[in-house]
């Protein structure tokens, strides 16, 4: 691994998406329709790709990401860039265990990438920052888990195949992203958190597939899911302790993975689990992503004070707990400048003890 400098200490990132401009997309939504076409959609894509590069770095974020800003949905963006899917004739289908519906494309034969997925976006991206970049993929799990199958076959035998099928592609993409000039490859998993047995049995060999022969730091995001209704209700459902990391993590500390991307504040997980990943860069979300209310930078300090009595200091990195695609647009912007002024008090807190 090409180890990059931390500093400063708590180094802060965005988990992965920012809302779209309105006049990108519709605002608010987790499948947003475009509001241009053609030529103008790919100038659209890269205008608000620039505008989110710059809306980081004026919040001074120290990692940058393109704010998935060029891809309708997180995992549908990779998805149109796949032969052997259709995408004409989406079907409805219960996602994360049925916690909702969603209208899916049907896997219907081999799988192979069309060509290169986000090389606009990684490369505008590593042309216009001087810092560090990361940059996001679904990873093979949650793509199982977002799409319907009428290829690889019923039961587990088949979705491992499938997800196995979806690391190659995977990795094609996150080495062209490397040779872009992309410190950091995540990979979204959130059906870690709900197929937690699955996740330790094979989902994590199919992430360490996605991430095979890469040399820059590598890192999977786990949540709970976005602001969106039905995960806030299924949130409710979880009860007073979530375990569910507790599953999952062990798997992934004996990986490759560097680093983990997890959800905290206001979240019922308990934070002695991150001591699971002894070892690994923890992400830790200091940003609720499901309320408008921007936190104060002491409420972000905080969620790092208490996270360091489980994770090391040079391991402990300041994150949103998830993307902010359905958020308000100020809103988000005010929530990175949360996260950057709390990161920084964090910092002159540890430095008077
Ligand atoms: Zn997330």
């Amino acid at each position: 691994m090409v180890e990059f400098e931390r500093s400063p200490m708590f180094m802060t990132s965005i988990a992965g998406s920012l809302p779209k401009p309105g006049w990108l997309a519709e605002s608010q939504k987790l499948w947003p329709q475009w509001k241009q076409q053609g030529q103008a959609l790919q100038q659209a894509k890269a205008d608000a790709t620039l505008l989110w590069i710059k809306a980081q770095e004026d919040a001074g974020l120290d990692i940058i990401g393109d704010g998935e800003q060029a891809r309708q949905h997180f995992v549908h963006g990779f998805l149109e860039q796949v032969d052997g899917i259709d995408f004409d004739n989406k079907v409805k289908m219960g996602i994360r265990n049925n916690r909702y519906d969603a209208m899916v494309p049907q896997v219907i034969g081999p799988l192979r990438l069309k060509g290169r997925v986000h090389a606009m976006e990684a490369q505008l991206l590593r042309a216009h920052t001087q810092r560090k970049t990361k940059f996001t993929l679904p990873g093979p799990m949650t793509i199982v888990d977002t799409v319907a199958d009428r290829f690889y076959g019923e039961g587990k035998v088949g979705r491992v195949k499938m997800a196995m099928a979806f690391a190659e592609l995977l990795n094609q993409e996150a080495l062209a992203l490397q040779a872009d000039g992309i410190d950091i490859i995540q990979f979204d998993e959130p059906a870690f958190n709900v197929y937690m047995e699955d996740a330790a049995d094979w989902g994590v060999q199919a992430l360490e597939r996605a991430a095979q022969g890469l040399t820059c730091t590598t890192a999977v995001h786990i949540c709970y899911g976005y602001g969106i209704q039905a995960n806030v209700d299924w949130k409710n459902t979880l009860g007073q302790e979530w375990r569910q990391y507790e599953k999952v993590f062990p798997a992934l500390a004996k990986s490759r993975i560097h680093q983990v991307s997890l959800e905290c504040w206001h979240s019922h997980v308990p934070m002695d689990l991150m001591a699971l990943l002894a070892g690994k860069d923890v992400l830790v979300g200091v940003i609720d992503v499901a309320i408008e209310a921007v936190e104060t930078p002491q409420e972000v300090a905080d969620t790092i004070g208490r996270a360091l009595q489980f994770v090391r200091k040079e391991h402990l990195f300041a994150c949103t707990n998830c993307g902010m695609a359905p958020m308000g647009r100020e809103t988000a912007q005010a929530k990175l400048k949360a996260l950057v002024a709390g990161a920084a008090l964090a910092r002159e807190r540890l430095a008077q003890h």
